[in-house]
């Protein structure tokens, strides 16, 4: 049976490999580090474990943290070199916390610092997905959180949301639990007294995004609903179902999965196998080398199973080279696939918009005949 409430995230049976995300606002309150609501979250941690669960942790709270210590304004975030160096100090205290609790129920704590690109260049996730499993095999509790102290803008997540999600992928769990101090997605801003709350979501829409108002409630974290949004979708393409709770009372896992309060957002369906692993990453990539834009015809052969060739491209964005990861976008501009790129961009441009049986005149060589394959291309 796949998972279709939140009580089945609590069921090792339904979900043998859970990864919970624990938002900054849940961590560090006016008074500093919530030790005893951490210690709480770690015995539900435990008790998952004794049941045969994996758990994977992904906590925010270093920035929050570092800044409290090293008194800076704005929760460490007024400045990238603020939160930099709050992450590098919070970190350090974060993971001790964790290590320390979790031994207090004789669980061993992995530490894990990631980057954007950690997960987004192929080699380097499945770097990370070995990483995961040998440390899920070996008996430990992952504890992961972005690279923060050497992140800059461009390669930064930024939001853990969509970091855990990633990490969901790439440890091939079965859900993901963004616990916050959000009770869920409402379908209008929550404030509103006539604001109801979505228990389940099937396929994130226009009009699921247009609920979501991009305010968390603590100004501590950076996630927000729009990035939790973001990561229900990269875990929908995975097949990973995504949860969103409230985490601020005592015993949140308890909480979200006995009393049922939350939103869950269900895929369409589960995507098993080599193939399917590779397309779900390919579709939850964040930063994308270029884009090419397509034809209407070649756009609807793409949406019936076809690979892109260059007649039905209309323009070629970005300096990407042969492998790199694209964007295809309609001539609305609207993404419709991300594919792996079979020629650079220069030599796109030159095809674009020629048949496949001029490529060899035009080029002087024309090994492959599609500009991107259908085996290495992801519908979105
Ligand atoms: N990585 C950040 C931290 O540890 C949190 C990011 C977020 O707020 O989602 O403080």
């Amino acid at each position: 049976m796949p998972i279709a409430r939140l009580a089945d995230l609590a069921d090792p049976a339904e979900c043998p490999r859970l990864v919970v995300k624990v938002g900054s606002s849940l961590l560090v309150g006016p008074e500093g580090v919530r030790r005893e609501w951490l210690a709480g979250l770690v015995g539900e941690i435990a008790v998952a474990r004794a049941r045969g669960q994996d758990v994977i942790v992904v906590s925010s709270g270093s920035i929050a943290l570092g800044a409290a210590r090293l008194g800076l304004d704005k929760g460490g975030r007024g400045s990238l070199a603020d939160a930099q160096a709050a992450a590098a100090v919070g970190q350090i205290a974060l993971s001790a916390l964790w290590a320390e609790l979790l031994a207090a129920h004789r669980l061993t704590a992995a530490q894990l610092l990631l980057t954007l690109d950690d997960l987004e260049d192929r080699r380097r996730y499945l770097n990370a997905t070995a990483t995961l499993t040998r440390l899920l095999d070996a008996g430990a509790v992952p504890v992961v959180n972005e690279n923060d102290s050497v992140a800059t803008q461009e390669i930064r997540f930024g939001d853990n949301d969509r970091l855990a999600a990633r990490v969901a992928q790439a440890a091939q769990a079965s859900a993901v639990l963004l616990l916050s101090d959000v009770d869920g997605l409402y379908d209008r801003n929550p404030a509103d007294p006539a604001a109801r709350r979505l228990t389940e979501v099937h396929g994130i829409t226009a009009d699921i995004h247009a609920m979501a108002d991009g305010g968390s409630g603590s100004g501590l974290g950076s996630g927000g609903m729009t990035s939790k949004l973001q990561a229900a979708e990269i875990a929908e393409r995975a097949g990973i179902v995504l949860g969103i709770a409230n985490g601020t009372a005592e015993r949140p896992l308890a909480r979200a999965t006995c009393e049922e309060i939350g939103t869950l957002f269900l895929p369409r369906a589960a995507r098993r196998g080599k193939a399917a692993a590779r397309k779900a990453w390919l579709g939850g990539r964040l930063r994308l080398k270029g884009a090419l834009t397509v034809d209407s015809g070649a756009a609807q052969a793409l949406a019936g199973g076809s690979s892109l060739l260059a007649k039905g491209i209309t323009a070629v964005d970005g300096a990407f080279v042969r492998g790199d990861a694209v964007t295809i976008r309609d001539a609305s501009g609207a993404v419709v696939a991300h594919g792996l790129v079979e020629y650079d961009a220069a030599e796109c441009t030159r095809l674009m918009g020629r048949h496949t049986r001029e490529h060899a005149e035009l080029l002087g060589y024309a090994p492959r005949p599609a500009i991107v394959h259908r085996d290495q291309l992801v519908l979105l």
